[in-house]
């Protein structure tokens, strides 16, 4: 039997995102502050968000033809404008496929032409990056539009601030319902390369209430600040960073990059008193020599997702900062959130993701398919309103992924205790996280296959305990001619630093084989590989 939610089940409004944002109750005046900028230069209120996003709309509508389904890609680093280019473009009957601005010009071509963006929204700095891309994809370079504080002229593209038009007697030329899309997240999934996850306005207003009713009840307008730091492109920041604090009316100061002491200096000026971090935050909290002294003490909570976290990274930070960490689990796939450990209990069970969230249904099965009884290992399937519709124009990859029951497999193991808190304890996927950031294997092996250095290849993950996270490694059979050497290692790290963003580059390094060990169906098998490099 499933398990089902310890929570009660909570009312989720089968609305858009607009309407449940800007047009349903609210218990938070409207000149409240919800995005600030980290310098506080710029500030947006709920009222200006809804006025900017409605004037961004109409331009969409009036100057670029926008059709219901058109997509939006927004390659951008976090921004206080971020949100308003987002329900802007909802508003208009839009989908937004937001973009790792780590992206080099080819990771963002193959997204712009898999998913068939119309037009990229972007910041000067990434400029270059985006006309190369947009060439790739044969989209026109007018199709490209700025966000950011820097609104000065450019030939190249137009600031969305000149674009907005302003009409608020305008009414939405499309109905938009629960079913629709949102948002296109880019995961690879369980295997191959990353795929447009379809989350639909349903999707991620059920997050969003079912963050409310399990733990979301510990934070509020009136006493809370949070820092934006993950980021917005990523659905975690996406929804909690962005969506989250719109219907919630909580703060959020914009962080666009992470550096420690001006994390600390902006937890101390803000009096932030609750954070959405990735591992590696912590890691660089609990071995930074200066953090003690900053005034930290406004932090009330930490919750740490997207990445494995250590028992003993979070009893240290505890000890010697003082300062507490919960964690959270979720996928891209689940719009994200799906468990989180509550906040006044998170001590009676380090290590585990925490709770299922309301309205869900969960079961951990066996490699056969069987699930397993209470307490044991298997794959964790989810089930409930956050689970995503399918892969964009794949449905094969989204047959694989999703059972005619409605179960998710998430490629993630674990198991679950008697008081109802779930363990992540492995991954049977292919994924690799380095610091929170996917990277698929199949994506870089397929780069390396075209190396004239490479005969034949598999890459996985291997866990660096200095830096709490994975690092991509390479299975290299050399092409014929060359023999196995550090410095043919080298040289095949270097060929493809030059080709991938800089999350996915070999910081594992290379190991050269005679053969790849692949199934009688030619599957990687990637298992022997993990042994090889757990007996390192
Ligand atoms: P993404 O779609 O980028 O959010 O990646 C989802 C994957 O990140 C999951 O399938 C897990 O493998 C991993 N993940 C997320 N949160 C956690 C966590 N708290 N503990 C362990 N792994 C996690």
């Amino acid at each position: 039997m499933p398990t089902a939610s310890s929570y009660p089940s909570c009312d989720i409004p089968t609305v858009d995102l607009w309407n449940f944002m800007f047009e349903s109750p609210r218990n938070f005046p409207e000149d409240k502050v919800i995005y600030r900028a980290l310098d506080d230069s710029r500030r947006y209120t709920f009222a200006k968000v809804k006025s900017t996003a409605k004037a961004f709309g109409n331009a969409l509508l009036d100057g670029w033809n926008w059709q219901k389904g058109d997509i939006l890609c927004v390659f951008s680093p976090n921004d206080v404008d971020y949100a308003p280019c987002v329900h802007g473009t909802l508003y208009a009957g839009g989908i937004i496929a937001p973009a790792n601005p780590g992206y080099g010009a080819k990771d963002l071509a193959y997204m712009l032409k898999n998913s068939g963006a119309k037009a990229i929204v972007t910041q000067k700095a990434l400029l270059k990056v985006a006309v190369e891309a947009a060439k790739i994809a044969e989209l026109p370079q007018s199709s490209i539009i700025l966000l950011g504080e820097d609104v000065s002229h450019s030939t190249d593209a137009t600031h969305f601030k000149k674009l907005l038009k302003p009409d608020e007697q305008r009414k939405r030329p499309y109905e938009i319902v629960g079913e629709d899309l949102a948002f296109l997240a880019y995961s690879s999934g369980t295997t191959g390369l990353p795929k447009g996850v379809m989350l639909t306005h349903t999707n991620i207003v059920a997050d969003v209430c079912q963050i409310k009713n399990s733990v979301g009840h510990n934070y509020t307008w009136e006493n809370d600040r949070l820092l934006g730091l993950l980021p917005f492109f990523h659905i975690y920041g996406l929804t909690g960073l962005v969506n989250q604090p719109l219907h919630r009316g909580l703060e959020v100061v914009v962080m666009p990059q992470f550096n420690l002491d001006a994390f600390c200096t902006a937890i101390q000026r803000y009096k932030i008193t609750f954070l959405y971090v990735a591992p590696p935050v912590i890691v660089q909290l609990s071995r930074g020599s200066n953090v003690h002294k900053y005034d930290l003490s406004s932090l009330r909570m930490m919750t740490s997702g997207a990445a494995p976290l250590t028992k003993e990274l979070v009893s240290f930070v505890h000890r010697k900062l003082n300062i507490k960490v919960n964690q959270a689990y979720g996928l891209s796939e689940t719009s994200p959130m799906t468990h989180t450990q509550e906040w006044d209990a998170w001590w009676t069970c380090v290590g585990s993701v925490g709770k299922l969230f309301p309205n869900m249904t969960a079961m951990y099965v066996s490699e056969d398919g069987k699930e397993v009884k209470a307490g044991e290992t298997g794959e964790l399937w989810l089930k409930g309103p956050n689970v995503f519709k399918g892969y964009w124009r794949n449905e094969e990859a989204t047959k694989n992924a999703i059972t005619p029951e409605g179960y998710f497999k998430t490629g993630d193991v674990g198991h679950q205790d008697e008081n109802h808190n779930f363990y992540i304890t492995d991954r049977m996927k292919e994924l690799i996280k380095w610091n929170g950031f996917q990277v698929a294997p199949a994506e870089l092996e397929g780069l390396l296959l075209d190396s004239p250095l490479v005969q034949d290849v598999a890459v996985i993950g291997v866990h660096d305990e200095e830096q709490h996270t994975e690092l991509p490694r390479a299975y290299i059979v050399p092409a014929e001619g060359h023999k196995p050497s550090e410095k043919l290692g080298e040289e095949i790290v270097a060929w493809l630093d030059e080709r991938v963003a800089y999350y996915k580059k070999l910081r594992g390094g290379v190991r050269f084989i005679d053969e790849v060990p692949k199934s009688q169906a030619g599957k990687i098998l990637r298992r022997i590989l993990k042994g090889l490099a757990e007996e390192e």
